[in-house]
């Protein structure tokens, strides 16, 4: 360490983080060339680190927060559950949190979806929906159901049962001999477009692929999973909303489940509560919705699988090996219940959905000037996310880490996914922020060009 120059804060913080604590999906060895950032506080769209640095929230904390840090509605709720129950086990007890929590997503899916299994994480409600959807055709007698069909490039988290649905090699190949088998079917990706092709297009083609897999594999398969509208993990892919009814008659037609995983597009995030609220004229349901992420306003870890009465009669019944033992210790937890809650009055009481179809036109206006950028490709935008990608040509080694180093001079968390650079901000963002953020990827994109095209 520099002898002459007492480090600061964040440098005392980082040194002890890299000693003490290993970072998730993280090559620790390349902190030695970028940064980690120690935090203090955050409130609104900002992090402040311990030096007093700021930077603007623009992906939401990994796609978490809906309505900015220190949120003060949340909190408040959160104080008050606090001193009433801070946990207890779910199995045998109930508590008013839980409950009502039930309830009202039910009531958002207009009682489709009426019996909801909780956890902790995204993966483990991925899990949740695997194991749930075997054990339904195995009740029912048909046990050879028990294979899976996934999206290329589908990103279901990385315990190893969802790695099995996830189509990401940087996070599976590593774990190839432990993870089991799943059918990957054809993108939808618009991106995919051939010249006269339009988005509409791509979703058929990548609807027959699917088809073909169900007749080859009759009688084997328990379900299809799918992230609807956006593969957020990927690349933002997004992709038209034809599939999502296409999918849907092909699971009716061949008798397999739906698994519709929200954790990313859920809770507002591309312009409805849920994504597929905007297949079709009228929306579809799947047979398993799962939800984590933005479910807790990015508060505390939730995650839910939200099921039909026709699945939950399935496993009722005097036998225990019928019913769905799956159990994790913080299932149902009041706290993050709570702030589940108050993320759902926030959404009523302050109009949310409505308002964010203005936030999002003004998204789409503040980046308008890269339709002009020679340098970019497929500028897309779902409601809530928007992003564009470097033409591999133009794209510098190591840019998405460069860009992110580069954006944070800048006051601006952006993580690039390849060469995609997007962003996903808290629905709370200002005009200002949104012009702040717009403002300074453009000058970031190009320092870190520069001398490149
Ligand atoms: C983040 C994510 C998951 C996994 O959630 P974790 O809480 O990180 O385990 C699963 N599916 C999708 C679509 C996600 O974006």
């Amino acid at each position: 360490m520099n002898s002459e120059r007492p480090s600061s804060l964040s440098e005392q913080w980082i040194e002890r983080s890299l000693k003490a604590v290993w970072h998730p999906c993280t090559q620790m060895k390349h902190h030695e060339r970028f940064p980690l950032i120690a935090l203090s506080h955050a409130k609104g769209s900002w992090l402040y680190d311990q030096d007093g640095h700021r930077y603007l929230d623009a992906v939401s904390s990994w796609w978490v927060n809906l309505f900015g840090h220190s949120n003060p509605y949340i909190n408040t709720a959160l104080k008050k559950q606090l001193d009433q129950l801070e946990h207890a086990m779910l199995a045998g007890f109930t508590h008013p949190p839980v409950v009502e929590l039930s309830e009202r997503l039910s009531a958002l899916t207009s009682h489709h979806l009426g019996h909801t299994f909780f956890a902790s994480d995204g993966a483990s409600a991925i899990e949740i929906a695997l194991k749930m959807s075997f054990h339904y055709w195995r009740n029912l007698g048909l046990p050879n159901k028990k294979e899976f069909i996934c999206l290329k490039n589908s990103y279901h988290g990385e315990t190893l049962g969802a790695l099995a649905v996830t189509d990401v090699a940087l996070f599976k190949d590593a774990y190839g001999p432990l993870i089991g088998q799943a059918h990957i079917v054809a993108s939808p990706d618009f991106r995919l477009a051939q010249e006269d092709q339009t988005a509409h297009d791509v979703a058929t083609i990548a609807l027959q692929d699917l088809e073909s897999t169900l007749q080859k594999n009759e009688g084997k398969i328990a379900a299809l999973i799918l992230e609807p509208l956006v593969q957020c993990a990927t690349g933002m892919a997004m992709y038209d909303s034809s599939y999502l009814v296409g999918a849907r008659q092909l699971c009716d037609k061949y008798q397999i489940h739906l698994i519709a995983d929200e954790i990313a597009v859920g809770c507002g995030r591309t312009g409805t509560f849920f994504a597929v609220e905007q297949a079709g004229e009228s929306g579809i349901w799947p047979d398993f919705l799962a939800l984590s992420k933005g479910i807790s306003g990015g508060y505390l870890p939730l995650s839910l699988v939200m099921t039909t009465e026709k699945i939950y009669q399935a496993f009722y019944d005097e036998d225990i090996g019928r019913g769905f033992l799956h159990s994790h210790s913080y299932t149902g937890n009041p706290l993050a219940c709570t702030a589940a809650l108050a993320t759902l009055d926030i959404f009523k009481n302050d109009d949310v959905i409505s308002k964010n179809k203005v936030l999002a036109s003004s998204m789409q206006k503040a980046f308008e000037w890269g339709k002009n950028d020679e340098r970019i490709e497929h500028l897309r935008q779902k409601g809530m996310i928007l992003a564009f990608d470097i033409k591999a040509s133009a794209a510098p080694i190591n840019f998405s880490k460069e860009f992110f180093k580069t954006a944070l001079s800048k006051e601006i968390l952006v993580r690039p996914i390849g060469r995609t650079i997007y962003v996903m901000p808290p629905y709370t963002l200002s005009g200002d922020e949104l012009n702040i953020l717009a403002k300074g990827i453009q000058e970031t994109l190009h320092l870190v060009m520069k001398n490149k095209v």
